[in-house]
């Protein structure tokens, strides 16, 4: 089954309005196991869609229109659908009530294809869709599951994930697994297509074995989990406590932890000591030693992991101390430089960082690495025994 979404408006053609609407579909068409094959963007412009419609009846089965459909004159789909077919097939066609908006939705039968017509504001489209997969849910042949894993890496660039990667990503075949970067993480994506959910479920596994054997220690999280969460988790099935004195990052790294709910129960206190004096007097870091070391230095960031342990009586004190940019960089420390320590009752670590990009995407490479740290403090012991 060949399906096209095409969406009609000459305001998501000029880029002042972003198609979600082909997104949307695409995504609840997927949790039935329904592949889409095409997405097509096209004005309100009568002749052009005409041609649009045309050359999708000739490459696919199923065509879901939407935009264009109300009263007003820029509204073309319906005109244009009834040329291209008859008013008799648009007058047989199955109407799709429209709960939340004026224009219902149609389906029409034509020639052994189908066309779902469907309005262009999102709230209203999404009304329809139920009634939608349903409908095309009876048509589908080969009842297929598509099921998909997401694998979550940090600490690793994408081209080094996919270099360790060599001969298991793959854009064609079953299961299909993708790399997909974020400024802070690289996903993976495992898509399988099964007859059954335990047979796409075991192709899910099979992907996953061979993606964790080489990439180990690097995964952070699955699905929906984000590192934030996982490091909550840790800390929560461990009963440790934790606080933060940050720098470069701005409280950045506090707000993250402090997003996910509970978080009460392991995050004690967080400074931001954005400055020497600050340092000096809520961490009790001495000024001639910043001085002579820098606020940026591997000597400070280890002072402020403790300090912030000892003021919060925590278990665990992070520190982040770098330079965000884009100025304030000098010849031996530059733009990027970032020391996260980690102070814990068997001790102090530290780490040097170079991180790349603007302002934003520095603090939150930072913030992200600060907490991989814990995370991979609080999972060493399992994932080494
Ligand atoms: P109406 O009956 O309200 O006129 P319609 O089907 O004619 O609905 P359009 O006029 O094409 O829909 O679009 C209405 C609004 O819906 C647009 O201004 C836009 O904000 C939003 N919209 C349209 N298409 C999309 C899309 N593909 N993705 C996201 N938003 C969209
Ligand atoms: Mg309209």
């Amino acid at each position: 089954m060949f399906i096209e979404i095409i969406t009609v408006g000459n305001e998501i053609l000029a880029g002042q309005t972003i198609d979600t609407n082909s997104a949307y579909i695409s995504s609840e068409l997927r949790k039935i196991g329904i592949a889409v094959h095409y997405h097509t963007v096209v004005g309100d412009r009568p002749e052009r869609l005409l041609s649009v419609l045309k050359k999708a009846l000739f490459r696919t089965d199923i065509i879901i229109a939407t935009g264009g459909l109300g009263p007003t004159v820029d509204d073309v789909t319906l005109e244009t659908v009834s040329r291209l077919t008859d008013k008799k097939t648009i007058q047989q066609a199955k109407l799709l009530k429209n709960k939340v908006g004026t224009a219902p939705g149609l389906i029409i039968s034509w020639q052994k294809k189908t066309l779902i017509v469907l309005p262009g504001v999102p709230k209203e489209m999404a009304s329809m869709m139920p009634e939608v997969t349903k409908y095309l849910k009876k048509k589908q042949k080969n009842k297929t599951i598509i099921k998909t894993r997401i694998i979550k890496i940090t600490g690793l660039a994408e081209r080094i994930v996919s270099r360790r990667l060599k001969g298991i990503l793959k854009i064609k075949g079953n299961p299909l697994i993708g790399i997909y970067p974020h400024t802070n993480y690289v996903d993976l994506k495992i898509n399988a297509k099964a007859g059954s959910k335990e047979k796409a479920g075991q192709l899910i596994k099979q992907a996953e074995k061979k993606i964790t054997q080489r990439l180990g220690i690097f995964i952070f999280a699955k699905d929906e989990q984000t590192l934030e969460g996982k490091v909550g988790e840790l800390l929560r099935l461990q009963k440790r406590t934790i606080s933060l004195a940050e720098s470069c990052t701005g409280g950045l790294t506090a707000n993250r932890l402090t997003n996910i709910p509970g978080s009460s129960k392991y995050f004690k206190m967080g400074v931001i000591t954005y400055s020497n004096e600050s340092k000096a007097s809520i961490l009790k870091i001495s000024g001639p030693l910043i001085k002579k070391n820098g606020a940026v230095s591997p000597e400070v960031a280890r002072l402020m992991a403790k300090g912030i342990r000892t003021l919060a009586q925590s278990d665990l004190g992070l520190a982040l101390t770098g330079i965000a940019g884009p100025g304030g960089a000098t010849r031996t420390k530059p733009v990027g430089l970032v020391f996260i320590a980690l102070a814990t009752d068997e001790g102090t670590i530290c780490r040097k960082f170079n991180f790349k990009g603007d302002r934003t995407a520095i603090k939150l490479k930072a913030s992200e690495a600060g907490l991989d740290m814990v995370r991979r403090y609080l999972t060493k012991p399992c994932e080494h025994s």
